[in-house]
């Protein structure tokens, strides 16, 4: 047991990391790779970049849509589902949007990546969105509304004597 070579390990690992013997002796946890960029899907800036709250965090853009194997395209900024595939199932009234206590992020349980973020919608998305909502066709999950209400999003009194 004693013969075997040590190595100091830098930082921490779990039991499935690669770890890498670097020149100075030291064990570092292999950066996992990044899952390849959807080239077809163009490049974007996150719109979580800009957002009050969220400080920059260094990290230089444009940023791409990543597709890991068996999964939806995701921001590579924010880990959001891309915005046409958010929209498709918004449309499809099929799968249940998962409301949260942000007005910027909703949930997709039946999808992977599970979380978009409204900043990623068009214009023209976010009228859309505004249909289906006021159409009622969209499939919401507890407690059946946005009961934080999306940013973009103004929920009107209903008219005197209505
Ligand atoms: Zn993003």
């Amino acid at each position: 047991m004693s013969d075997l070579p040590e190595y100091k390990l830098e930082g921490y690992a779990s039991a499935g990391d690669v770890l890498q013997l670097h020149p100075d002796g030291v064990l570092r946890r292999k950066p996992p790779t990044p899952p390849p960029v959807r080239e077809d899907l163009g490049t974007h800036t996150c719109g979580r970049r800009t957002e009050d709250g969220v400080p920059p965090d260094g990290r230089p853009g444009p940023d791409t849509w990543r597709e890991r194997p068996g999964e939806l395209p995701s921001c590579s900024y924010c880990g959001s589902m891309h915005p046409n595939e958010f929209m498709r199932i918004a449309e499809g009234g099929v799968h249940e949007l998962g409301p949260t206590d942000k007005s910027y992020k909703v949930y997709v349980d039946s999808h992977r990546p599970s979380k978009f973020y409204f900043q990623h919608l068009t214009l023209e998305q976010r009228h859309r969105f505004i249909e289906l909502l006021n159409a009622g066709t969209m499939k919401i999950g507890f407690p059946g509304r946005f009961y934080s209400r999306p940013f973009f999003v103004q929920y009107s009194k209903p008219a005197e004597g209505a």
